[in-house]
């Protein structure tokens, strides 16, 4: 500023005011008419393909009419630290208000992971999801890969959970970066090439407790054209059209401070009591402005380091399945329902949502004796005793058979 001198600036500031009087014409005439954000808009991006970033519910629902869905998501190995917590927090006798098991998605790395276990998870309806081979450190090399170091991670690891955990392909849909470090148009492109639908990397909406937060949407227009960007670049630039961004949604901590995992928090909650207070309070923030899907993200392996975070995470469970207007979900049944916005009054039989009352049959590999497996038994189409009831229904065909033979031969 100094060096334009007081003269300069008069002579600015003249000019500056002069051009709006001399050239108004001109300076119409020259306004672009492409505009750099929100070019995405309900003319040009339709359900159930197309979704604009932003807080407005699908479908033109009102609050009331929208299930709040609750999206709980582990990242890296599952193994024998982390298979107890999922047993207790999870278990199939959980229910949503259609009645059947609440289910979770699970963001799988290679490393330590026991693929027995995924499969078990696979079958009682949970999400299995692509999170690397190597989880490599240092973080920022995930910032630098090139693609063909994205597809050797993702869509290797990927192939790994198909092969050894025997999760059909077409079910292995979503990925997350470790360290939820964004990999660009090289990340986007191989998973758009490898048939993913989603990603789940990038952090958004607003750091506060009062505002609307961000519901999931489509590249169909990019980042930059829907206003959004990376916390951690490279951001992707282009288009993907069909591809589902699910923003990392931004808690807040007991302390007012913004934090992306729950359990990567500056001020951790002091006991049960306050983790359930800590949690509540963050889904308040959906639940009572926009209900965007509600997802808690995190690392399984916590709840193994203090006690008191398993006990507060089962009393938050607890509350919400007293709520019959929420739903606990994958990620991509969330992604199902904002494709096929349906209102509370009819959600009990949204099919897409009736998929977890239906358990698929479990691998024979053998889960570590000391952790145990889930107990099979108990319900009806329940794998274990559906032998039970082809016996009694054999058992009646019999006497039924043997009581016409009796007739007949009177
Ligand atoms: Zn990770």
């Amino acid at each position: 500023m100094a060096r334009f001198g007081q003269t300069g600036l008069v002579v600015l500031g003249i000019i500056v005011l002069s051009v709006p009087l001399l050239c108004q014409d001109l300076v119409e005439e020259e306004e672009p008419d492409w505009k750099p954000i929100n070019l995405c808009n309900s003319d040009n991006c339709k359900l159930p393909y197309c979704n604009c970033a932003g807080t407005k519910i699908p479908g033109k629902l009102s609050r009331k009419e929208t299930p709040q869905m609750v999206m709980f998501t582990f990242d890296d190995a599952v193994n024998a630290q982390v298979w107890g917590h999922f047993k207790k927090l999870f278990h199939p006798s959980r229910k949503n208000p259609n009645g059947c098991p609440i289910s979770i998605t699970l963001f799988v790395s290679h490393n330590y992971t026991d693929y027995c276990m995924v499969n078990r998870m696979w079958a009682l309806g949970h999400e299995i999801a692509s999170h690397s081979i190597t989880h490599r450190v240092p973080t920022d090399w995930w910032s630098n890969a090139e693609y063909e170091d994205w597809e050797f991670e993702i869509w290797g690891q990927k192939n790994n959970l198909m092969r050894d955990a025997k999760v059909p392909i077409k079910e292995i849909q979503g990925m997350r970066s470790p360290f939820l470090a964004v990999g660009g148009d090289n990340q986007f492109s191989m998973l758009e090439k490898f048939n993913f639908s989603y990603d789940a990397t990038i952090v958004g909406g607003p750091a506060n407790l009062e505002d609307p937060t961000l519901w999931p949407y489509t590249l169909d227009f990019s980042m930059e054209e829907q206003d959004q960007n990376c916390n951690i670049p490279p951001c992707p630039h282009k288009r993907y059209p069909g591809f589902w961004e699910i923003p990392v949604l931004r808690t807040m901590d007991v302390g007012g401070i913004e934090c992306s995992f729950v359990d990567k928090c500056l001020n951790r909650p002091g006991d049960a009591e306050e983790m359930y207070e800590f949690l509540w309070m963050n889904f308040l923030r959906n639940y009572e402005t926009n209900r965007a899907p509600f997802g808690l993200n995190m690392h399984a392996i916590w709840f193994s380091s203090y006690k008191y975070t398993v006990d507060g995470f089962d009393m938050f469970i607890k509350k919400l399945l007293q709520l019959d207007d929420v739903y606990i979900v994958t990620s991509s049944d969330a992604i199902k329902w904002i494709q096929d916005p349906t209102p509370l009054s009819r959600i009990r039989n949204f099919k897409p949502w009736l998929r977890s009352c239906k358990r698929q049959t479990p691998d024979d590999c053998k889960l570590p004796k000391e952790v145990g497996d889930y107990d099979w038994g108990g319900g009806w189409g329940d794998l274990s005793t559906l032998w039970i009831w082809e016996y009694i229904i054999m058992f009646i065909s019999a006497v039924v058979l043997i009581k016409r033979d009796n007739f007949d031969d009177v």
